[in-house]
């Protein structure tokens, strides 16, 4: 059987370990022949990505922090030279203070908004921007968000200010990009226990929340959150885009949950 992304050939953004959202789409784009690239963020972090590269048959790592817009440059040089081309990214990148995700919203700093701003906002226009340069034959792009960029969650303060910006960015990219034959989306991926989620206040009540309210009853897996992706980043999304597609188990759909229990 023919495999959905059979000679293509794409750069992972957002790899930290094992548990990342990223890792759960690189596992289902390699699954059906991807070619894959990672960059990750500092030195540091290298020696955790290298092995989980090689488990998906990659030795193209290159280090990226989004925050400099030099490294970025660097990291699509190291594309355009080993590859020459793209055909997809996914951008999981995200951060803010951990001090700003508890408390108030209304407390944030002008320092730390900004910080958010740049490198959980800017940074996906800013990547897109040098990989449309590289989708000689069209391309799909990818980033991560969060049902806290629509409604209030706790905790999520400045980060879902941020995601709320980010999803607008979505479909802005996607006009100027359509044209071109290259789609931009976004996963709106249900609370996942990852590195970056640690950092929410709350986050195991978050959990539970969503597993009890959500019509599936359960969270998700970032294997579900992979096979979404590989929808939107293969040819079986060849029609969507500027799409914003929730992988929540229902979650966002739901104003009142009906009552489980039958002695009410
Ligand atoms: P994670 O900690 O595994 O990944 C976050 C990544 O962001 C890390 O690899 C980190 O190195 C990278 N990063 C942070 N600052 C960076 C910088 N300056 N330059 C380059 N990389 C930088 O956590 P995750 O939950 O897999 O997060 C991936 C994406 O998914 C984020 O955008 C997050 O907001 C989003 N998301 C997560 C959840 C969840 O519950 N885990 C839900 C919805 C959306």
């Amino acid at each position: 059987s023919t495999q959905l992304m059979q000679g293509k050939r794409g750069l992972i953004m957002g790899l930290a370990n094992d548990k990342s959202i990223a890792w759960g789409i690189a596992k289902a784009l390699s699954d059906q022949g991807a070619d894959l690239a990672f960059s990750y963020q500092g030195e540091a972090l290298k020696k955790r990505v290298a092995p989980l590269a090689a488990q998906v048959g990659s030795d193209f790592l290159a280090e990226c922090d989004v925050s400099d817009e030099a490294s970025i440059d660097a990291l699509f040089d190291a594309i355009e030279k080993r590859w020459g081309k793209l055909d997809f990214i996914v951008h999981a990148i995200g951060f803010s203070d951990k001090n700003e995700l508890r408390g108030r919203y209304v407390d944030t700093s002008a320092a730390n908004f900004r910080m958010t701003m740049d490198i959980s906002v800017y940074s996906f226009t800013a990547v897109v921007r040098r990989a449309e340069k590289l989708m000689k034959d069209g391309g799909s792009c990818l980033t991560l968000t969060y049902y806290g960029a629509e409604q209030v969650m706790p905790h999520y303060n400045v980060m879902g200010v941020a995601k709320a910006a980010l999803e607008a960015s979505v479909k802005y990219l996607a006009e100027d990009l359509g044209k071109h034959a290259i789609r931009v989306n976004a996963i709106s991926a249900g609370p996942i226990k990852t590195l970056a989620a640690s950092g929410i206040g709350d986050f195991r009540y978050i959990l539970k929340w969503n597993e009890l309210n959500s019509p599936l009853r359960r969270n998700v897996t970032q294997e579900e959150v992979g096979k979404s992706a590989l929808y939107l980043l293969s040819d079986l999304g060849s029609g969507v885009t500027g799409e914003n597609l929730h992988v929540d188990a229902g979650y966002h759909v739901v104003g009142m949950k009906a009552v489980d229990a039958p002695d009410i």
